[in-house]
């Protein structure tokens, strides 16, 4: 599990993405009671189902992390210093209030399993710029994470001591008892479900075992993609600790604005302003595109608004083949700020001219001509 794709929270707990409170927690109860380890001893894929439901709870549960699911799915809970192995990844289940309510003494609480926690998974947010975005772009980045400590290996005990064995639990990480009829385990308050305890901790990481630390990757951003692709480095996240794997790195993709470009899909829209002299009488004008300046033939009678169409200079498809177009938007400007003489002609052209060189207009006029009668 812990390795491979992980499953949508919401299918897991089998709830619609908008279920309220209560409905998730009635889901919870149910699957939680199904896969339950104490009712399936031995059966590892019940086991591995149950964990699944609790970490989907724990977070689906708490209206903060619920919120950091939706926005950025299993990744989201990874940014902040937020440590996945926090809601039971490679630690012991998350028993939350309701769970006590359930199976209270029968089942006895916390099952911890002993090892180290899986490594935490990082959101690290990269920005390109728009041509990065189209064509890809190999990207130096700097990330921190949490590694193990070097001086002690990552046992947190002082360098040449061990942790020792948990003289209350025997190393078992659990105690056990008898209630009633039911014999009972517990998590070993002494060690908390790690089996060993450290006497003398290591000092540079307090004994915790783990220290931070910024390592420089290598990025290759394919081309094609667009602000909210995620790319995932597996196991390129936080290191697990004792063994457990690392978490995952996932790159958050964010493109900066282009001053003249927009994209649609994968094609490159361009608003390109003309005179209304060469929108009359035809002209040739540079475009810009993502291949360097082209030159494009307007032709005489051109319209605001007409959009011609560059085959191919668009956007490339990312992991795919082909791109898309480049979509030049012609928009005619209206003269401003006119002087005497160009205002004298403009009031000539428009006495010689006659209401055929304006169909659009006499169109629209024959038609609400009744309107205004
Ligand atoms: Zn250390
Ligand atoms: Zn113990």
């Amino acid at each position: 599990m812990a390795n491979g794709e992980k499953r949508d929270y919401y299918e897991v707990l089998e709830v619609h993405r908008n279920a309220s409170d209560t409905e998730i927690k009635k889901a919870y109860r149910k699957l939680a009671i199904k896969h339950h380890p104490d009712k399936n001893q031995g059966d590892k894929q019940a086991e591995e189902q149950f964990k699944e439901v609790s970490e989907a709870y724990e977070v689906l549960s708490d209206p903060q992390k619920r919120a950091q699911y939706d926005q950025f799915g299993h990744a989201g809970l990874g940014g902040g210093g937020y440590n996945s192995s926090d809601f039971g990844f490679g630690g012991g289940t998350p028993f939350g209030d309701i769970f006590g309510d359930i199976f209270g003494d029968l089942f006895g609480g916390r099952q911890q399993r002993r090892g180290g926690r899986r490594g935490e998974d990082l959101l690290y947010n990269l920005e390109i710029n728009f041509e990065e975005a189209a064509f890809g772009i190999e990207s130096k980045i700097d990330v921190p994470y949490n590694k193990r400590c070097g001086a002690c290996n990552g046992s947190g005990a002082k360098p040449g001591t061990d942790p020792k064995v948990c003289p209350t639990c025997r190393g078992a990480g659990q105690v056990r008892f008898q209630q009633g009829y039911f014999s009972v385990s517990r998590t070993c308050s002494h060690c908390n479900g790690e089996g060993r305890v450290i006497d003398s901790p290591c000092s540079s990481c307090r004994g915790t075992g783990m220290e931070r630390d910024t390592k420089t990757m290598s990025i290759k951003v394919p081309a094609g993609v667009e602000t909210g692709n995620r790319l995932k480095l597996s196991g390129e996240g936080g290191q697990g600790s004792k063994g457990a794997p690392n978490g995952d790195l996932y790159v958050s993709i964010s493109v900066r604005p282009h001053p003249v470009f927009s994209r649609e899909n994968n094609d490159v829209i361009c608003e390109i302003p003309i005179s209304f002299v060469q929108a009359a009488l035809g002209t040739e004008i540079p475009v810009p595109t993502l291949d360097g300046k082209i030159n494009l033939k307007i032709p005489d009678g051109t319209q605001s608004g007409k959009v011609f169409r560059l085959r191919e200079k668009g956007i490339p498809v990312l992991q795919g083949y082909g791109r898309g177009d480049q979509l030049v938007v012609i928009k005619v400007e209206t003269p401003v700020n006119l002087n005497k003489k160009q205002r004298e002609l403009l009031e000539e052209f428009a006495r010689i001219g006659g209401e055929e060189i304006h169909p659009m207009k006499k169109n629209f006029f024959d038609k609400v001509v009744d309107l205004f009668s």
